[in-house]
């Protein structure tokens, strides 16, 4: 087709005609090319986003999602090299027309981004390709990084936590083991005790009868064998504690009763220590929510070792009295040595002993220890308030049976 003749009779200037055309439809164009580049990062934030695709997966979606953001999609190949992987568009194959960038992560190389066309087009800005394909290449190869530096966390997080579970599956199995070990043991040694025990009681028995000097040593076994037996209830309880398998009886119950239900042992504490035992009880208390038998055995072991390191011809105090609207506080203080601040924290750890003067404590160090399991058992706190030289209180709360008439 002939151009239209202008004024001064020459052929139309369709070249420039054409040129506007094209300068007007060059934003729609441009803004056409961004929004491919866009769909393009936002397919690869939603692979991203799914937990569910392994890395696998989400790479070989990346290099899916890369040809349609370039300008000749149709003739676009993209392939995502790793060490030892690869993933491509179905139509990858390496051209002389190729863009190629390093994935870095934590500063090292560990692959390589292409995008090649097929065929040969006009030359760009680079070889054929555009400016802004350029850019983002390198958004590209930052966003894979990214990717790939994130599965790898999540990867290492998965394996630490697939050992941590076999690692407590085992440690569990362990425990068991031992518990079920510890139970037979306490059988085995609580069999000839108890009959030990049973013997002993009877021969006293016989001594209150009849007299006798094998009564009275009858009785220094009975003692021992109590002892013992004490002891080792005791550390099989820990054990208990130690795996939650340690259960209380709870019921409402009267602070007056919880306090008297020891009252012949702490009788027979007094005497054998020269001390007097003081039982204070504030009348407005409530009752509690407790296993009776239970913080019988809390009470007697803080009075046993208030006697234990208690001054002969000092007192030793149980009290009890409101801690709070909904608690309880019983305190068992002595005018004994004292315990030093750096060792109240770490009295309640099992095995931990406090030597006074030198000696050695002896005893097992458990006794505290099943105190504040069995107090934390029921809802309480336990801690201890001492100075040197000037004795020790222990304290422990119990909770309210009915929030409160304070
Ligand atoms: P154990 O089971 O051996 O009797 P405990 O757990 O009852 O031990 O006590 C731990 C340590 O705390 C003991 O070695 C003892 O020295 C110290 N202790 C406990 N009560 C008192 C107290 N009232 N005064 C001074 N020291 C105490």
């Amino acid at each position: 087709m002939k151009g239209k003749p202008t004024s001064n009779g020459g052929p139309a200037k369709k070249i420039a005609v054409n040129t506007d055309k094209t300068q007007l439809l060059r934003p729609n164009h441009d803004l056409f090319e961004r929004v491919k580049e866009l769909n393009c990062l936002y397919g690869i934030s939603r692979l991203m986003e799914n937990r569910e695709l392994a890395i696998e997966e989400i790479l070989k979606g990346v290099a899916d999602l890369i040809p349609p953001a370039w300008q000749y999609p149709e003739i676009t190949g993209a392939r995502i090299s790793l060490k030892k992987r690869q993933f491509q568009t179905n139509n990858f194959r390496e051209t002389p027309w190729e863009q190629k960038e390093p994935i870095i992560v934590s500063g090292s190389e560990v692959g390589t981004l292409e995008v090649c066309y097929l065929q040969e087009k006009p030359f760009a800005y680079e070889g054929p390709f555009l400016k802004e394909e350029k850019e983002l290449i390198h958004v590209l190869v930052e966003r894979l990084g990214n990717i790939i530096e994130y599965k790898n966390a999540e990867n290492s997080i998965r394996s630490l936590y697939e050992r941590e579970k076999k690692l407590r599956k085992k440690l569990q199995k362990e425990m068991h083991s031992r518990v079920d070990f510890s139970r037979k043991l306490i059988h085995e040694l609580k069999t000839p005790l108890t009959s030990l025990m049973a013997t002993s009681q009877y021969l006293l028995l016989l001594e209150q009868t009849q007299g006798s000097e094998l009564g009275k040593a009858a009785g220094l076994v009975w003692e021992g064998a109590n002892r013992l037996n004490t002891r080792i209830e005791e550390l099989h309880d820990v054990i208990k504690g130690e795996v939650g398998t340690l259960k209380l009886n709870l019921k409402p119950s009267a602070i007056v009763h919880l306090l008297s239900s020891m009252a012949e042992e702490t009788r027979a504490l007094a005497r054998d220590h020269g001390i007097s035992i003081n039982i204070e009880a504030d009348q407005s208390l409530p009752d509690v929510i407790a296993d009776p038998e239970r913080i019988r055995q809390v009470l007697l072991n803080l009075v046993n070792n208030a006697c234990k390191y208690a001054s002969e011809g000092k007192r030793v105090i149980i009290r009890a009295t409101w801690d709070s609207a909904s608690t309880v506080k019983i305190e068992v203080r002595d005018h004994g040595p004292g315990i030093a601040k750096d060792k109240q924290r770490v009295l309640f750890k099992p095995g931990y002993q406090v030597s006074h003067g030198g000696e050695s404590p002896g005893g097992l160090g458990i006794g505290l220890t099943l105190c504040k399991m069995l107090v934390s058992l029921h809802g309480g706190r336990i801690w201890v308030e001492s100075k040197l030289g000037h004795g020790s209180s222990f304290f422990f709360t119990l909770p309210v049976a009915n929030e409160s008439k304070k």
